[in-house]
């Protein structure tokens, strides 16, 4: 796509954005629109469509923000096509979903808004978006989805469940990369789950879940799994995983964003790695850090690997009672604070691999604080946040 016709896709999906619940009238149009056009589709969503409407949006965002990262965003979109063969799509659903965006936008738009340029513009960015996604899936010969089976769940600390399951195949998944989930209590109502363990041949795959208060599948994942479960989970997606390069590793977690990069961690290991690894593993309260034992561990046998406890509160919420464990001797203690001033604390980085983990409000502090240190945005990896 020409730097015109991006130019006026963004300020045409800003000034959308910008107006009073517009994502959510246009989302709102936009599924109607395609289910009275291609009521087959229908079924691809869940009952309860208001969390799909906003990651509609969150998604669309995403693409709109990257289109000129050509390399980037047409392997994101390559992933995205291949994960949405588990609800078996054809062609044909691509078109209808594109023809029903554009007549959304159109209706949404008006005529002042959308002009003859904004519409070719739109059929271009679409048809780029939705060959990219065709494509790949076409040529993918894998799985469109794999069963998996739940052979073992612990609590690690109230809220937060580990679930370890056994795959029918086993995935190739890049360490850092992360998948759609679908529980039996909660069919089609995928959720995103970064595996914390890199792919090994035995096909067992182990998730970090937190319990979102008000959540409709976190809940439901975190307190009623048993073994035996079947989960259904989708193709990999992600853009973070270990460089290709040699430049020593900063790693930024918040909460169960640890398992991406313990997965990475792993998976070094694996490979006889001498580059340094620092790890920042922050949470709101100390007891949040449920991994640091293991961690800890790793670091104990492996010296390019520092890892820093980082919590924003100094105590722990009055349901832990548990003492908090002490840092191995000569490990750092934990530290108290935002983990991105933290982090910028320890000096400037420059020249590392940068990778940050965790909800949309530490990802987005923790990179405004690197860039206040001279850090290029750049260099600093993060995958989607919704
Ligand atoms: C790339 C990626 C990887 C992820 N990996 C993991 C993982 O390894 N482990 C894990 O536990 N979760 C992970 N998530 C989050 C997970 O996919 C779900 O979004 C989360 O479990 C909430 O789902 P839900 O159905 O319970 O809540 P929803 O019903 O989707 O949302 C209910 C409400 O809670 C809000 N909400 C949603 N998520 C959060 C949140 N994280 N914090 C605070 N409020 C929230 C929503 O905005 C909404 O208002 C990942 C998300 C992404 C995008």
């Amino acid at each position: 796509m020409d730097s015109q016709a991006i130019s006026l896709v963004r300020s045409s999906f800003k000034s959308i954005v910008a107006e009073e619940g517009g994502p959510e009238r246009l989302a709102r149009t936009f599924y109607s629109l395609l289910f009275a056009r291609s009521p087959e589709t229908r079924e691809f969503f869940p009952a309860a469509m208001d969390v799909q409407r906003d990651r509609l949006f969150t998604a669309i965002a995403y693409v709109v923000e990257r289109l000129d990262e050509t390399d980037e965003i047409l392997e994101y979109l390559a992933q995205l096509g291949r994960d949405h063969r588990k609800y078996g799509v054809t062609d044909e659903h691509y078109q209808a979903v594109g023809n029903s965006m554009i007549e959304a936008f159109e209706l949404f738009g008006g005529a002042e808004m959308w002009t003859d340029e904004v519409d070719s513009a739109w059929r271009n960015a679409l048809a780029v978006i939705s060959a990219a996604m065709m494509d790949a899936a076409n040529a993918e010969d894998g799985p469109p989805a794999w069963s998996a089976t739940v052979i073992e769940t612990r609590t690690a600390i109230r809220g937060v469940a580990i679930v370890r399951l056994q795959l029918d195949q086993p995935m190739d998944y890049r360490p850092g990369q992360y998948v759609s989930v679908q529980v039996g209590a909660r069919p089609r109502m995928w959720r995103y789950l970064s595996p914390a363990n890199p792919p090994d041949g035995s096909g067992i795959i182990e998730f970090h879940i937190r319990q979102v208060t008000g959540g409709w599948v976190s809940p439901a994942m975190v307190t009623q799994t048993t073994v035996g479960d079947i989960w259904v989970i989708g193709s990999p997606i992600g853009g973070l995983g270990i460089p290709e390069n040699t430049k020593d590793l900063l790693m930024i977690a918040s909460g169960t964003g640890v398992a991406p990069l313990r997965a990475q961690i792993l998976e070094l290991i694996r490979r006889g790695n001498t580059r340094k690894v620092h790890l920042f593993y922050s949470g709101a309260h100390p007891c949040d850090l449920y991994d640091l034992p293991h961690l800890w561990a790793l670091a104990e046998r492996h010296p390019w690997l520092t890892i820093v406890p980082v919590s924003e509160d100094d105590t722990n919420p009055w349901w832990h009672t548990e003492t908090e464990p002490l840092s191995p001797i000569g490990m750092p203690k934990r530290m108290t604070g935002k983990v991105g001033k933290v982090v910028t604390s320890f000096g400037n980085w420059a020249g590392c691999d940068i990778q940050v983990v965790g909800n949309e409000s530490v990802v987005n502090s923790t990179k405004f604080r690197l860039r206040a240190v001279g850090i290029d945005a750049a260099t600093v990896r993060s995958d989607p946040t919704y």
